[in-house]
């Protein structure tokens, strides 16, 4: 079936060479992958001896239409073909993707700009986009450019120039660094997460995301896997990644281990000023009382926050909080310790229905060092892989470093043109292929999140404790050095999606 986006199985097994992305009868004019509408993303070219190789045959479409406006999403619609099984609907697609989260899109997004068509499940009936806003250090920045999307996010958020720590005890600076100015070397921002997940989507081709599609569980049948939603479909895959955060059904397939509690949770929230905050472009950082509390400029009307604590230390129950906004308010204003009067009104303006209250929970480091990330056809990537405590803000920075590093790997060994023709043959080429893939892409991003992981995870027992010791040695000493680890850490880079 040519353009059309799932299709039936082809006989020999093999990848369907002919299939193009889902034809659009989207408003506009073309946006594909090889950018020749406006604004167009000019990625990686992959060559035409590779392009017509492997996977796909034909590059992907570029939008159609009449009118202005991007043809490859807006109204298009999107062909899909099944095969009935028994009493279900059982369809094939190359690559799944469950979760559209920051894991799900911008790996999906990394195969898309190498002309690769994957599809996204997600749970939601649309975009979930819960926390909203979050730190992005400059691994986070590398790895939206190598997506092509860096600029246009840029564009809507504030540089931040510097990160400034306090006492909650005393209220008084206890250090400050600077991350070079406008331009500088650190290049960090306060992202809205609805504009990062908006602006990925948009990019993406129509159709490439399924909503209201709770993946319930996963079967092995031969080199495939059989991926069951919970409202009965059925879905056939030859590389299935599981992008589907802390609680994913694709990491428990893998047999990892469950993530544990931390102990401690987070109220976050986030609060306009429609005149304009009139902070500067910082980072405020407060520890002491037990707490760890922080406001970070989105842009000049836009301020987010977040206050992370143990709630067996404090006498609190996070469900509760959860339940009842009020309450949660109330508990993050008394813990708020010494702090200017205008930087308490920013907590103190928060609407209720602006704020989330949620556990923290981290996946044992040394279980993703010796666990099974990767198994054959199937991988995690993001929180799925490395759930960690938000210490560094580096959650989801490292969910778009996978999303990139995936989208490499399974470039690399899909877009090589086959050496078997034979249906059979080919089909256990290809398995062994995207196993070969998956493999690098684990060998690359097992120890960054262990790292990650682990360096979070001791950051925050340092940050938050109210031990008199660690007290005395963060006033005096620790908190410089600890954000100096705020770079370091945010200082990797995913490298490009090029194909060599
Ligand atoms: C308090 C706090 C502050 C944080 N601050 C930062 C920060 O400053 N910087 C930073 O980089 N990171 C931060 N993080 C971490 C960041 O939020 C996560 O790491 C990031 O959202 C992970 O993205 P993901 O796509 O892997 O998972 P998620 O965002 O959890 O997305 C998973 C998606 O999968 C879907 N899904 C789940 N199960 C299924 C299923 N069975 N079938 C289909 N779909 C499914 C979900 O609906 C969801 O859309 C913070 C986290 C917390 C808790």
């Amino acid at each position: 079936m040519r353009n059309g986006f799932v299709s039936v199985e082809h006989e020999d097994g093999g990848w369907d060479r002919n299939r193009g992305y889902a034809r659009g009868r989207g408003r506009g004019r073309g946006r594909g992958f090889r950018g020749r509408g406006r604004g167009g993303y000019n990625g990686p070219q992959v060559d035409a001896q590779q392009d017509m190789g492997g996977y796909n045959q034909e590059p992907p479409f570029q939008g159609r239409g009449r009118g202005r406006g991007r043809g490859n999403r807006g109204r298009g619609r999107v062909f899909y073909m099944a095969v009935e099984v028994g009493t279900t609907m059982e369809m094939n697609e190359d690559i799944l993707i469950v979760g559209a989260g920051i894991g799900g899109l911008t790996t999906c997004l990394g195969l898309h700009r190498l002309g690769l068509r994957s599809l996204v499940l997600e749970s939601s009936d649309s975009l979930r986009v819960t926390g909203f806003a979050l730190g992005t250090w400059k691994n986070a920045w590398r790895a939206l450019d190598a997506l092509g999307v860096g600029d246009s996010i840029r564009q809507q958020h504030m540089q931040i120039q510097g990160l400034q720590v306090f006492s909650t005890i005393s209220g008084q600076p206890t250090s400050e660094i600077s991350f070079g100015g406008e331009g500088g070397i650190h290049e960090i921002r306060c992202v809205r997460r609805k504009v990062l997940l908006e602006t990925l989507e948009r990019e993406l081709p129509c159709g490439s995301i399924r909503y209201s599609s709770k993946v319930v569980s996963i079967q092995e049948s031969g080199h495939y896997k059989t991926v069951h939603l919970a409202d009965g479909s059925v879905l056939k895959a030859k590389v299935l990644i599981g992008c589907d955060g802390v609680n994913s059904v694709v990491a428990n397939w893998l047999g990892l281990d469950k993530p544990v509690d931390s102990g401690r949770s987070a109220v976050r929230g986030i609060v306009e000023f429609p005149d304009g905050h009139g902070l500067e472009p910082k980072f405020r950082l407060h520890f002491g009382n037990g707490v760890r509390h922080g406001v970070i400029p989105c842009g000049p009307t836009t301020l987010y926050w977040f206050l992370t604590f143990a709630p067996s230390v404090h006498g609190v129950d996070t469900e509760e909080l959860e339940q009842n906004p009020a309450k949660m308010k109330d508990f993050v204003l008394s813990k708020l310790g010494k702090l200017p009067q205008h930087i308490e009104n920013v907590y103190e303006k928060t609407a209720l229905d602006c704020m989330s209250c949620s556990p923290l929970k981290f996946r044992l480091p040394w279980k993703v060092a010796t666990g099974h990330i990767y198994k054959g056809n199937v991988c995690v990537a993001g929180d799925a892989l490395h759930p960690m405590t938000p210490d560094l803000g580096q959650g989801g920075c490292s969910a778009m470093e996978d999303g990139v590093v995936l989208a490499r790997c399974l470039g690399e060994v899909l877009l090589r043109k086959p050496t078997r023709e034979d249906g059979e043959g080919k089909d256990e080429e290809y398995y062994k292929r995207i196993s070969e893939g998956l493999e690098k892409y684990a060998k690359e991003r097992r120890w960054r999140s262990v790292k990650l992981i682990t360096t979070a995870y001791v950051v925050g027992l340092i940050q938050e404790s109210d031990w008199k010791v660690v007290r005395f040695l963060r006033e005096k000493f620790l908190s410089g050095f600890l954000a100096k680890f705020f770079l370091r850490m945010g200082d990797f880079d995913c490298g490009q999606l090029s194909i060599s």
